[in-house]
């Protein structure tokens, strides 16, 4: 997931859709996802969508949307594993957490 270290201030619906295609094809599924049918999951997912000039709608990736996505991401049982994003490593330490705290 390059959501770690895009440069980009905003992100659009359809590079949204081609990154979890790419992720749904990793774990052997059917990338599945459309743009247009990405703009109503990210809502859901709380994440507000903006329009972005003549490149159609998609989302700031401020720091909030950016540690949203990786909650996200772990939710879904994503790979974090980006070595040099900080989010990333939060995430992972926590994870780790939860899983001691069962035993
Ligand atoms: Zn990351």
């Amino acid at each position: 997931m390059h959501i770690h270290k895009y440069s980009e201030p905003y992100v659009t619906v359809g590079c949204v859709a081609h990154w979890t295609n790419i992720l749904l094809q990793y774990r052997g599924e059917q990338p599945r996802f459309q743009a247009r049918a990405v703009g109503p999951i990210l809502r859901q997912l709380g994440l507000s969508t903006v329009k972005i000039g003549s490149k159609g709608i998609g989302i700031c990736l401020t720091n909030d949307v950016r540690e949203h996505l990786h909650r996200q991401a772990a939710r879904y049982r994503i790979i974090l594993a980006a070595d040099d994003c900080p989010l990333c490593a939060k995430q992972r330490s926590s994870e780790q957490k939860n899983q001691s705290a069962k035993q």
